[in-house]
């Protein structure tokens, strides 16, 4: 079972990769290219590990006998970590030439993770607690988040994050201008 689903799922990611002859309601990766040039460039770099495994994958889930019967028990014993690795890295070309806005929200919030931008900064201003307040972040500080705070939802009752700013005067600038008293995180101490 474990083993069939495993073929399953890795068909799923060769087809959606290397489409040969997809039907017309498939959704693959060339489908994200206006012309599919790009990705087919890469495309020719499918590794042997990956044909044969494709074609395995392919006929097994289809079972057809005849093509089983062929691979010796030595060869069944798939390198599973050897085959994720050439899956991961195809997977990851693709990804870092498809064009982003047509990646769905998720995928953004996850890459925006992977690669957050370095040395940003933001201001939280803060109107509820007595006097105005105006803090300088790090945007990386855990408490800032890049402008989304600890919640990641931006709670505009008490206040409303200001930026991202690309350096601390910028930042402080900002800060001063919005009246309140203007402080530096602890947790961050941004500088
Ligand atoms: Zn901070």
């Amino acid at each position: 079972m474990l083993y069939s689903n495993l073929s399953l799922f890795m068909r799923v990611l060769l087809d959606f990769l290397f489409a040969e002859s997809p039907r017309p309601d498939d959704v693959i990766a060339e489908d994200y290219f206006s012309s599919s040039d790009e990705w087919l460039r890469i495309k020719v770099n499918k590794s042997e590990i990956l044909k044969n495994i494709h074609t395995r994958v392919g006929k097994e889930v289809a079972h057809l006998t005849y093509f089983r019967q062929t691979i010796t028990p030595e060869a069944k014993a798939w390198n599973f970590i050897e085959i994720a690795n050439e899956i991961n890295s195809a997977f990851n070309s693709f990804l870092e030439i498809v064009p982003k806005d047509l990646l769905g929200t998720s995928w953004h919030k996850s890459m925006e993770k992977e690669i957050p931008p370095t040395n940003t900064y933001f201001v939280y201003e803060n109107w509820v607690a007595e006097g105005r307040k105006a803090k300088i972040h790090f945007g990386d500080c855990s408490y800032c988040n890049f402008g989304k705070g600890m919640h990641e939802t931006d709670n505009e009752t008490n206040g409303r994050w200001l930026g991202p700013f690309t350096n601390f005067q910028e930042a402080f600038n900002t800060a001063t201008e919005t009246g309140g008293r203007v402080s530096q995180c602890k947790h961050c101490a941004p500088h």
